[in-house]
């Protein structure tokens, strides 16, 4: 059942088997598992057929048994907003949904749910992470039920619900007084001397592939077909240059066809070496120190930078980078037009497209889809202060009416 050949250098070409490796051992490039795609025999109606997850696209998927976790992951909504296209004065827009993921309300259950299969089937009995929040929840989680051990590496400085919401699964927890990309680095020495496996190390290869499934999606949920623009938020570099990879495999195996949208990267100003890179007409990022409210996807030196620059710049899309404040802004606007609350990386994604419209990138007639990767209620704090308190009445009734009333007589209509 399983089409997976090994796994295959991305600079270099060379093939090997599917183990877990963190690099080419001849060039030090990324690695990328083949697939024998001439052996996949797949029609729209049999992934219709199937449970709405991940694994309805197993075929395309780096596994060689049966899945062992994800069985409720992916199939996230794509949710068209026509509150707020009226707002932006654009046609089509649809936000991909993945504030709403199972198990841990991130795209990483989709990374995870391929990471941690691919862990079992290798014989890892402990699995661990490098992660700014998300990752981490979605491993213990992940970890949890398949019974693994398992370890998460994370900066010292996270948001509350982003810890609390790795503890409650029993893992244990390392908070690394550092950057992530410090914490990256501790990880990576971990894993040669441990042998653990890290999802987003030496396990990367087959993670990376669980990011495709939501290029999978968009086109399943568009009626088998491709949108005009795609915006992607953008930290390590795993998720934009996979939604891309998934979409040309559609094509390649015949589910769809047309042209591929133009795919634009999203990054916090306060952290933005890929956007930078793409803006400046380089081929790699430049490291820096970042600096935002949007933690979950502040990677100052991203694994797969040039994957996306090169990504972005192949489809015809292109950079933005968006201050904090606007970042905030895209959160209350979705919220309030669309009841969907998502955390700063999400903000940052909408208020990148919503600049990339303002600016003609993206003109208003054009399908846009917008990809929201985590939920709000996990990083309550970067809202607290902005958000109306609750009116404070007593029991009574007459209390209720005198406040109506004064309230009514102050407006035109209600
Ligand atoms: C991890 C993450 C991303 C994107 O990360 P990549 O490393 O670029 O795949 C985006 N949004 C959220 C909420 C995340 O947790
Ligand atoms: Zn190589």
């Amino acid at each position: 059942m399983s089409a997976l050949i090994g796994l295959q250098c991305h600079m270099c070409q060379a093939l090997r088997p599917a183990e877990a490796v963190y690099a080419c051992d001849r060039c030090l490039g990324p690695l990328e598992p083949v697939y024998d795609y001439d052996a996949i025999h797949l029609t729209r109606e049999d992934i219709e057929r199937r449970p709405k997850n991940i694994w309805r696209y197993r075929e395309l998927l780096p596994i060689t048994g049966v899945p062992q976790t994800g069985f409720h992951t992916g199939f996230t909504p794509l949710v068209r907003c026509t509150r707020l296209a009226d707002k932006l004065g654009v046609d089509e827009l649809y936000v991909k949904d993945d504030s709403v993921n199972h198990p841990t309300l991130s795209y990483k259950d989709r990374v995870v749910s391929v990471a941690a299969t691919r862990a079992a089937e290798l014989g890892f009995s402990v699995l661990a992470c490098a992660s700014t929040g998300n990752l981490a929840n979605s491993v213990a989680a992940h970890a949890a039920r398949l019974g693994m051990e398992c370890s998460v590496f994370i900066p010292d400085n996270l948001e509350a619900g982003k810890r609390l919401g790795s503890a409650i699964f029993g893992p244990t927890i390392l908070a690394i007084a550092g950057t992530y990309d410090d914490v990256n680095r501790l990880c990576s020495q971990v894993a040669d001397r441990y042998g653990w496996g890290f999802v987003n190390i030496n396990l990367r290869a087959y993670y990376a592939e669980g990011a495709k499934t939501l290029g999978f999606e968009i086109v399943e949920q568009l009626g088998w077909r491709y949108p005009h623009h795609i915006v992607s938020p953008v930290a390590g570099g795993t998720l934009l240059p996979r939604i891309v990879r998934g979409l040309r495999e559609m094509k390649h195996i015949g589910l769809v066809d047309g042209a591929l949208p133009r795919v634009h990267a999203a990054q916090a100003a306060g952290c933005a070496p890929v956007v930078t890179a793409i803006l400046d007409g380089s081929d790699h990022p430049e490291p820096v120190r970042p600096q935002t409210i949007a933690k979950s996807i502040a990677i100052g030196n991203p694994a797969d930078g040039y994957q996306v620059i090169q990504t972005v710049r192949t489809t015809g899309g292109t950079g933005v980078a968006v201050p904090d404040e606007k970042i905030l802004d895209a959160i209350h606007l979705l919220a309030e037009t669309e009841g969907i609350f998502t955390e700063p990386a999400g903000g940052t994604t909408l208020a990148g497209a919503i600049e990339l419209i303002e600016r003609g990138v993206i003109p208003r007639h054009e399908s846009i889809v917008v990809c929201v990767t985590g939920n709000g209620y996990k990083t309550t704090e970067v809202v607290a202060d902005a958000v109306v308190e609750p009116v404070r009445l007593t029991r009574a009734f007459k209390d209720f009416e005198a406040w109506w009333e004064t309230r009514a007589s102050h407006r035109v209509s209600v």
